[in-house]
């Protein structure tokens, strides 16, 4: 018989049907035995009765994340769905034979049956095989998935090319300090805290590219927002009149994935008590325009032309007072506090640069890069950097290169503040920070 997916089981009442999967949780009711059973499409419940002698001495040994193989009867449940977190309402089944594909080695550390576990953070990290499998945790990367997913949609649909960038460097460029060394044979190599030298080479060949990868940040941050790895959603667009070009086409992008995750993980957003508004038009607001706004209506003083965390957040608050937006644009950032590829502005002490905030968190930076071969080079300097250094980052330019901008975004932030998770690791399978490497 083939196997029947737990979703599909109310098609079939009335008949019997093949499932496998993992039991989710077994009661014992007198001398029936009920086992919620679980796989990729939902879960049910299964009772097991005395008279079904051989499958009842299964199940009698059955405990909490056996994997298991059963037939049974679907029938009808009188009443309908059952209490929230437990199987699937509608249907249930009478078990007619069981089998054990495989049973754990030793006593759970922990039960993962129920939706709302109330665990600390390390240990929800370190059991993370376990915990993963707990329908609510589970369903952080569904919706993961589908901000992936949706980017991918409509990146293509935008006429972005898909590329994949080198993330084993030879040099550490754009000079920052947040490089992880490696050995690499007989040299010393570093891992990739951004694509952004091959994303602007994309640019200069594809015209539109975009890149899902993962980049390496030596930062020894404890945030709740930072990790030592994450998953990148990047752009470059090249024949652009100006950075409102590259802030209008991440508008699009944001509005599609929003409503993507809104029509595909109802229940996902159910779970977490989310709500995403609809994104209108994003408010573009100058980084000075934004530093008076917070010193005029929250009292807060920025000692530099620059923002804190604590000011985003503020922002964020003031854009969905004023806009009812959980999305703002801060637009302009100084020189001094950008890589020395940004485009100045007509002031030069600014550049055509933006950061997108999302429910109180920089999600995005971005901005228009300077395309002009000696424009660079004199960049470089001014940003006491040495124009040997990037020889080949230099040579994407020599031959060629239209106006472009683009942005790098954070698809870990999304999903942490889309399901309002206390922590970005939560957001992430198996996150890497500062103390964790494993498991
Ligand atoms: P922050 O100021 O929050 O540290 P950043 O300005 O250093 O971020 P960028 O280099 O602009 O980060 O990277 C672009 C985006 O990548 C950020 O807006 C954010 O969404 C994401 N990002 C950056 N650093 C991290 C990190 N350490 N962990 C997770 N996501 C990150
Ligand atoms: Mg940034």
């Amino acid at each position: 018989m083939e196997r029947t997916l737990i979703s599909e089981t109310p098609q079939s009442v009335g008949q019997i049907v093949k499932l496998k999967g993992w039991v989710n949780i077994r009661r014992d009711h007198g001398k029936l035995i009920f086992i919620d059973l679980r796989d990729r499409s939902g879960m049910i419940q299964m009772v097991i009765i005395p008279d079904k002698e051989e499958a009842y001495k299964v199940a009698k040994d059955v405990r909490n994340e056996f994997v298991i193989e059963v037939e049974g009867l679907v029938k009808q449940r009188p009443g309908g769905a059952t209490k929230e977190g437990s199987a699937t309402g509608g249907v249930e089944i009478e078990v007619e034979k069981m089998a054990v594909i495989s049973q754990p080695e030793d006593v759970l550390p922990l039960d993962v049956s129920e939706n709302d576990m109330n665990v600390n953070l390390d240990t929800l990290l370190n059991l993370r095989h376990l915990t993963l499998r707990n329908k609510k945790i589970k369903s952080i990367f569904k919706v993961y998935a589908e901000v992936i997913n949706a980017y991918a949609k409509i990146m293509n649909r935008e006429e972005f090319t898909e590329i994949k960038t080198p993330k084993i460097l030879n040099s550490a460029t754009e000079g920052g300090a947040n490089f992880f060394k490696i050995k690499y044979f007989e040299k010393e190599a570093f891992l990739a805290q951004s694509p952004q030298f091959y994303k602007q080479a994309g640019a200069g060949i594809f015209e539109r590219v975009f890149e899902i990868g993962t980049v390496f940040r030596a930062e020894p941050h404890f945030t709740t927002r930072h990790v030592n790895e994450y998953t990148s959603l990047d752009a470059e667009m090249a024949f652009i009149d100006g950075f409102e070009d590259v802030m209008d086409e991440l508008e699009k992008v944001m509005k599609f994935m929003m409503e993507s995750v809104n029509e595909h993980c109802r229940e996902e957003l159910a779970m977490f008590g989310a709500e995403i508004l609809p994104v209108k038009s994003i408010p573009r607001i100058k980084l000075t325009e934004a530093l008076s706004i917070l010193e005029k209506e929250y009292g807060k003083k920025m000692e530099e032309v620059d923002i804190d965390a604590e000011g985003e957040r503020m922002i964020c608050e003031w854009a969905r007072k004023n806009y009812d937006s959980d999305f703002v644009f801060l637009t302009h950032y100084p020189s001094a506090i950008r890589p020395f590829y940004s485009m100045p502005s007509a002031d030069p002490q600014y550049t055509e640069t933006f950061d997108l905030l999302f429910m109180g968190v920089e999600i995005a930076s971005g901005g228009q890069r300077i395309h002009d071969y000696n424009q660079l080079i004199s960049s470089i300097k001014k940003h006491k950097l040495n124009p040997d250094d990037f020889e080949h980052y230099l040579d994407i330019f020599k031959y060629g290169m239209p106006p472009h901008g683009g942005w790098g975004l954070g698809s870990e932030r999304i999903v942490q503040k889309i399901l309002g998770l206390g922590s970005i690791k939560e957001a992430i399978l198996f996150p890497r920070d500062v103390k964790r490497l494993t498991p």
